[in-house]
């Protein structure tokens, strides 16, 4: 089965998870176990015109293809790079005058590159496109009729005189991309913008608590790894965020993903106590009954209030909900995060700066005691409390936030990626403010102010 070679990780059968890939070698915190390229990705639709479906980035203009007027690019280089891949696509396009949706189009450039390189891109893959699962068997009533649809429409985009396939066998593309589709970021990992295929990854099996972790880097995904992984340990990333409930993490992928997961942490129910726990305080188990209720029900109307921007109503919601929880509900309990994020997130974005601090650094505290100590939220999640403090005008706390932070993205997006380029440049500057802070306190809030007054960086939105 094995159609290509690694030097670093290998395919191997593992057991009931059926195939994975462990380590060929000891690798170390950081280092890049793979980096691969799409065998082919497409932009969602609802980015089409805002984001180059060559490189995926976010731009504020961007070149329209002549020919379909669907496909846009930042400038002829990315044009000109994609244009093997979009050949066909440009075509059918034009000939049904209106590009199909997202799946649709993903499934056809993967059989147009099917058709081309038989379903191996390159020496490195492993497997071959057409041999990863489809778990089309295991879809639900509503999802089937949904792949019915895609399927006709197909065939409709699917220009005639080429090769025609059954619709099982589109229905088996169809179902390989909705179990093994991979979400692709825009340049600063905010956004999700498109799907592509990476038949490499797809062997990576999941663990709650991997000893891996995925990020898209110049096009690219690498897989990185998280610690020391001894030669012959199975290589393993989460396909979901471990702040949840080992049973509702257990229900997400058995939904999306169609398996049950047997790792550690679900099995023993690791950490599920501290996701649950009631305050240091010991209030009694009514209360904490009571007030769990409040804050489920609290946070779905802060979900809906900010949907709707009414960013006034989601943080009147969070006072209210974390008053109740004071005393209550433990720093590592769920509700308490989510609330204590959308506040600062919030609070931030209205330039209550102090405010937001305040919440952030409890969010990162909470955090830090359920996450693995290299998880990437963690890293995003401290990087953010960072700016806030910055922005505060707490330069300690915020300099030595960034400083972490920085050390957990240079292990899960690598000295290159564009986030951990913005982190060296902020820790550059508060080192600088930090020193400047130190030697007079009220000429560096002067200058604060004044900067302050310019607008935030832009990688900040609410949502
Ligand atoms: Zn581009
Ligand atoms: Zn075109
Ligand atoms: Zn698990």
């Amino acid at each position: 089965m094995t159609v290509g070679n690694m030097e670093t990780a290998a395919l191997f059968d593992a057991g009931k998870k059926g195939r994975g890939l462990r380590a060929s070698r000891e690798l170390r915190a950081g280092e890049v176990v793979f980096a691969e390229p799409s065998f082919s990705a497409v932009v969602f639709d609802s980015f089409a015109t805002q984001v180059c479906h060559s490189c995926f980035r976010h731009q504020a203009k961007l070149h329209r293809c002549a020919q379909c007027k669907f496909a846009h690019y930042c400038d002829r280089t990315c044009q000109t790079a994609c244009w093997d891949e979009h050949k066909q696509e440009c075509g059918a396009i034009k000939k049904i005058g209106k590009a199909p949706n997202e799946h649709v189009r993903l499934a056809a450039r993967v059989l147009w590159r099917i058709h081309k390189d038989t379903g191996i891109a390159s020496d490195s893959q492993l497997i071959s496109v057409d041999q990863l699962e489809d778990h089309v068997a295991d879809l639900p009533e509503g999802d089937l009729k949904k792949l019915q649809t895609d399927v006709h429409n197909f065939q409709q985009y699917w220009s005639r005189g080429r090769k025609q396939h059954s619709a099982d066998y589109i229905s088996h593309i169809f179902g390989i991309i909705k179990c093994n589709g991979f979400t692709l970021s825009d340049q600063r990992g905010l956004q999700a913008v498109g799907v592509g295929l990476f038949p490499n990854l797809c062997l990576v099996n999941h663990d709650c608590w991997p000893n891996c972790t995925v990020v898209l880097n110049h096009g690219k995904i690498e897989l990185r790894a998280l610690e020391k992984i001894p030669e012959g340990e199975e290589l393993t990333v989460s396909y979901v965020d471990f702040l949840n409930l080992s049973a509702d993490r257990q229900k997400k992928l058995k939904e999306h993903f169609h398996f049950e997961c047997t790792c550690s942490h679900c099995s023993q129910h690791i950490k599920d106590d501290l996701m649950m726990d009631a305050a240091e305080s010991k209030p009694s188990a009514d209360k904490v009954k009571e007030v769990t209720a409040f804050s489920k029900e609290c946070l779905e109307k802060i979900e809906k209030s900010r949907i709707q921007g009414d960013f006034h109503e989601v943080v009147k919601l969070c006072h209210e909900c974390l008053g109740k929880q004071e005393n209550v509900l433990a720093d590592t309990h769920l509700y308490r995060l989510r609330v204590l994020s959308v506040a600062s997130e919030v609070l931030s974005y209205m330039r209550s700066f102090s405010e937001a601090a305040g919440y952030a650094r409890k969010m990162v505290e909470g955090y830090t005691k359920l996450y693995h100590p290299n998880n990437a939220q963690l890293g995003m999640a401290i990087m953010r409390a960072g700016v806030t403090h910055w922005h505060a005008g707490q330069i300690e706390a915020g300099h030595s936030l960034i400083c972490k932070a920085y050390g957990i993205l240079m292990v899960t997006h690598g000295p290159n990626h564009a986030m951990t380029r913005d982190l060296e440049s902020m820790r550059t500057q508060t080192e600088v403010e930090l020193k400047m802070f130190k030697q007079n306190e009220q000429e560096y809030h002067t200058m604060r102010d004044a900067a302050l007054k310019k607008p935030v960086t832009s990688w900040e939105p609410p949502c």
